[in-house]
């Protein structure tokens, strides 16, 4: 009997291979602990080890004592669960063992109580001296983190050598054999930024690219003409909470409250996404979000109010909502609060994010500040070229990502822009080989079909 694909190991589920395989990765049942390689780190609660064959990787815990993954004939053995592993990047479970350097509770609270009374040029200069102070944290790795890439990777190790065969085939990432997807959204946080969209969609429709703006319900006066021009022109409305603070996800309480007046306001938009306002979340919550798809949780930020990461630059699900992270540093964070003069660690992420095939987002703000200042939407626009002149991009709207991320888990019919990739062994290493650019595999029999 098939599982439905939110029953199958969660693993499993992002790679899609064509004929999953069993592999001995059972959980232990201590506490949650990282675990070490020599180039990344999970966190898993180790299991028990298998006593034979051959190791193909070891793994460092805290006191010193080392595990081993081994292969034994046909037999691969993990001393840990690798969707466990998965689920606690994806999921931020991995704050819980770290504390990143955070606000506590009461200390945002206060800080949403008396922000609106500070100057955003008290507020902008303090955050910058915090910014370039910081030392950034050890972990996720900042600007890019490939912990998913790399314990995708190993999974597909596993699963080769589990098998014996030369390749494995898998749904391919992005439709019809594209190497990579970007996505441009912005986040609208007041009338003068809702004005200055325009220009934006501008300068974006003059290049055939097209955007989603995201829009507060209850903090700023809504020029509802703007909104139905930019709809008109083929952009996309997304919601950005009912007010710009945290109390959506202050409170259980809230958050219900929120809910129907959040799908209301989603109506009114024709929006079936979501950010939260500066990403203030409680992960778990995001499921219940009455929407399609959700870009509040950064792959890796640490300047944000909630700094963290789900380390990975694939889409992933939680719950029916589909999470689309968003993977390039905000233009806020770079350009403002750091003081960057160049496109230089746009570009380079986009690239890395090509590299490894995954989807790059892009999240700015029209606002004066950010993009609404001269200086910046001139790098803006050299950003637009840039990704313009990029070959395998695919370069879709946010709400067609989601919709390509189901259709690739789906259960029914193999969809034709579904195209197999192979993952193969290189030596001792995994490469994911894209199909041939405009592939599909109508004729491939469906998922899992082979098992
Ligand atoms: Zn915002």
């Amino acid at each position: 009997m098939k599982n439905l694909p939110s029953q199958r190991p969660a693993l499993e589920r992002l790679l899609a291979p064509l004929a999953p395989r069993e592999l001995d990765d059972s959980p232990g049942s201590g506490d949650p602990e990282w675990l070490f390689t020599d180039a990344w780190r999970l966190l898993v609660r180790p299991g028990a080890e298998q006593a034979s064959g051959e190791v193909i990787e070891k793994f460092r815990r805290p006191n010193g004592e080392v595990l081993h993954a081994r292969v034994d004939s046909d037999n691969v053995s993990v001393p840990f669960d690798l969707s466990e592993a998965y689920v606690n990047y994806v999921r931020e479970r991995w704050r819980e063992a770290v504390r990143p350097r955070a606000l506590s509770e009461g200390q945002l609270g206060l800080y949403y109580k008396v922000k609106r009374f500070i100057p955003r040029s008290v507020q902008t200069a303090t955050r910058r001296v915090l910014a370039r102070t910081q030392k950034n944290p050890e972990f996720p790795n900042w600007p890019l983190d490939d912990s998913v890439h790399r314990l995708l990777r190993f999974y597909a190790k596993c699963l080769l050598l589990a098998g014996g065969g030369a390749q494995l085939p898998f749904r391919w990432f992005w439709p019809e054999g594209q190497h990579a997807a970007l996505i441009l959204t912005h986040d609208v946080e007041g009338e003068a930024g809702l004005r200055l969209a325009v220009d934006l969609a501008d300068l974006e429709e003059e290049r055939g690219l097209r955007s989603s703006f995201n829009i507060v319900a209850d903090w700023y006066p809504i020029d509802w003409g703007i909104v139905d021009e930019l709809r008109h022109r083929g952009f996309e409305l997304g919601t950005h909470g009912i007010h710009h603070d945290r109390s959506m996800f202050a409170s259980r309480e809230n958050f219900e409250a929120q809910r129907p007046q959040l799908a209301a306001m989603a109506e009114r938009l024709g929006a079936v996404g979501f950010r939260s306002p500066a990403t203030h979340r409680v992960v778990d919550w995001l499921a219940e979000l009455p929407m399609e798809y959700d870009c509040s949780i950064p792959h890796s930020d640490p300047f944000e109010p909630q700094p963290g990461g789900c380390c990975s630059l694939w889409p992933f699900f939680l719950g029916d909502v589909v999470e689309l992270p968003y993977t390039l540093p905000q233009d806020h964070t770079l350009f403002t609060l750091l003081g960057h003069k160049s496109i230089d660690v746009w570009r380079a992420q986009v690239e890395d994010i090509e590299e490894l095939n995954g989807l790059a987002q892009v999240l700015s703000h029209p606002d004066p500040g950010y993009l609404g200042d001269p200086d910046k939407r001139a790098l803006y626009v050299e950003f637009l070229d840039f990704v313009c002149e990029r070959e395998g991009l695919w370069r879709p709207l946010p709400r067609e990502v989601a919709d390509w991320w189901r259709v690739r888990d789906s259960e029914d019919e193999l969809d034709p822009r579904v195209a197999l990739g192979r993952a193969r062994l290189d030596g001792d290493a995994v490469v994911f080989e894209p199909p041939a650019h405009g592939s599909s595999t109508a004729e491939t029999s469906a998922y899992g079909a082979a098992s």
